[in-house]
């Protein structure tokens, strides 16, 4: 969870006029009022026995609040509070974005079902068969344009690499791009953001028929599937998929390794030039040689 965005912050920040929770118009929405003290949360909370007593306790943060529950040994209890803080959050979000959330009355209800489908998903789970992507690069069809995107991170310089090509159905660039970012969390968020600034570009370019190949199978499955993801990277997927809109044809696919060196070789890039960089044609020797290598494969 982002406490960086929390209402004080922001206001700090400028992005909004006032520090006022938004749900109770009382308090101050740091983030222990945010998922826990304010008013309105309350019957939320009520639904779970073990905290019904503790409901006018004033925890000092966030994770004083967390160590409470973790310490209580009542089964189950981390996980139920996890997800009820969760959809608290989201709602939270959604309220401020003007997008549609759970009313708080059903939040808790919502939880329980999940848990149980969850459950029952796991006891039933048979391991997912994923075909795997192929182990080259391959041309997208005549009219569509293929953009492979990838991340590189460099943990010594505390920053991640993204780099994106986009061919036609000849093997022949439409544009590249290499930029770096601030290191994600994990490798999965770095190839979620490549993704997004992948779709970013493409829109810039004006194409409209359009394949994304990226190497993580993780990434390409959230981006198919149609439950909302709830990983960390699972906002920058809903970024994907809306800004997707966009194409008149799209899909995300699968790819080894191996079929990605082009983009894996501008993520890698990003670290010691100037960022971003963009280019048409007049892409560097080396980069050169491996889209060399990949037009092989066109028929
Ligand atoms: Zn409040």
């Amino acid at each position: 969870m982002n406490l960086c965005l929390q209402k004080k912050n922001l206001l700090i920040r400028k992005v909004t006029r006032t520090a006022t929770c938004d749900h109770c118009n009382e308090e101050v929405e740091d983030t222990i009022h945010a998922l826990w003290g304010c008013q309105v949360l309350k019957e939320v909370w009520w639904n779970e026995h073990y905290l019904r007593n503790q409901l006018s306790t004033r925890y000092v943060d966030f994770r004083d609040l967390w160590i409470g529950i973790i310490n209580s040994e009542v089964p189950k209890l981390a996980e139920r509070f996890a997800y009820v803080a969760w959809s608290i959050w989201h709602k939270r979000n959604a309220t401020r974005m003007q997008s549609s959330s759970l009313p708080f009355n059903r939040i808790y209800q919502d939880m329980c079902d999940r848990l149980q489908e969850f459950q029952a998903a796991r006891e039933l789970a048979i391991p997912e068969q994923i075909p795997a992507g192929p182990t080259h690069w391959s041309p997208p069809q005549r009219t569509q344009s293929k953009v492979n995107y990838d991340g590189a991170l460099f943990h010594d310089t505390k920053q991640a690499g993204i780099g994106v090509v986009v061919r036609n159905s000849g093997g022949t660039i439409q544009g590249a791009l290499s930029d770096r970012c601030c290191l994600p969390m994990t490798v999965d968020e770095v190839e979620a953001l490549a993704c997004r600034s992948a779709v970013l570009y493409v829109i810039q370019l004006g194409l409209e028929e359009v394949v994304f190949e990226g190497d993580s199978e993780t990434i390409t499955k959230a981006l198919n599937s149609d439950s909302p993801c709830l990983s960390s990277f699972g906002h920058i997927i809903d970024d994907v998929k809306s800004l997707a809109l966009n194409f008149v044809s799209v899909s995300f696919i699968h790819v080894k390794r191996q079929g990605n060196v082009v983009a894996d070789k501008l993520a890698k890039t990003a670290k010691f030039s100037p960022c971003p960089r963009l280019w048409l044609d007049d892409i560097p020797s080396d980069v050169q040689r491996l889209v060399l290598a990949d037009k092989c494969f066109v028929d």
